[in-house]
């Protein structure tokens, strides 16, 4: 009898391993492949490999532990422990804000809103970016921020530390699409790359790029600083595909693509 259930409890287990693997699933603020027919006008990013198109389809990092339905497949988001970040702003008006910096900050994001909603498709990127800034990554995508001791919205972007008027570089071919200097970002540049992939760069000590213009891979956009809301000066770099907020980090790994294909 005991052997039986033995043998049950074993196959079961298995059973529920299988399973496991047998879901579609990825990390939040990552890419999910989806295989496309090949040679098709798609109006999302697409990336070829040995032959195979895929499509590749945002995971959210707010729909930890829920599935999102893609076509006709469900793709379950996991939950990942991103870890933390405790910074305090010595500047108190820039933690609680005035009427009047509430009003600016409201008109700035429905800038930036408007500024990611549309995307090129005049030009495509191969999903490898470079490194925007030679520097030290100071914090990383996903972290729990608390402000002065208070939680705040996690932390959607890559923060890479160097010296005030270190240069920043473009990752990839695009278009300028916005240009400001606003309240929490400082001297802040957005740059379309196409097909819904578009990068943004803040606290920036200068710009030296103009909205409209085309930009090539690796050309300057300006120099790393400390405008904005910040501790110190250090470029935080965002990365939307079709609107949402991915992972930097996917984008300058040369082997994201291989490890997840
Ligand atoms: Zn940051």
């Amino acid at each position: 009898m005991l052997k039986k259930i033995n043998y049950l409890l074993i196959s079961l287990s298995f059973v529920i391993q299988i399973n496991l693997h047998a879901e579609l699933h990825g990390n939040p603020g990552e890419v999910f492949p989806i295989l496309v027919k090949p040679s098709k006008a798609y109006k999302n990013l697409t990336v070829k490999i040995d032959g195979s198109e895929y499509e590749l389809v945002a995971l959210p990092f707010s729909k930890q532990g829920q599935y999102i339905k893609i076509g006709d497949k469900n793709i379950y988001i996991t939950e990942k422990d991103f870890g933390e970040s405790r910074i305090t702003i010595q500047d108190s008006s820039k933690v609680t804000l005035s009427d009047k910096d509430v009003q600016r900050t409201y008109k700035e994001s429905q800038l930036i809103k408007k500024a990611i909603s549309t995307s090129s498709t005049q030009f495509k990127s191969n999903f490898k970016f470079l490194k925007p800034v030679d520097g030290l990554i100071s914090s990383r995508y996903g972290k729990k921020r608390y402000i002065n001791g208070l939680p705040r919205s996690p932390h959607l972007a890559l923060d890479i530390a160097a010296p005030e008027g270190t240069k920043i570089i473009s990752p990839g071919f695009g278009k300028v699409i916005l240009i400001g200097d606003f309240f929490y970002s400082g001297n802040y540049v957005v740059i379309d790359h196409g097909y819904g992939l578009i990068t943004s760069y803040s606290h920036l000590s200068k710009v030296v790029v103009k909205e409209g213009q085309l930009i090539d891979k690796g050309q300057k956009i300006g120099d790393v600083g400390s405008t904005g809301r910040v501790t110190g000066p250090h470029l935080h770099w965002t990365v939307y595909l079709n609107q949402i907020k991915i992972n930097p980090e996917i984008m300058i790994d040369e082997n994201y693509l291989d490890r997840i294909l």
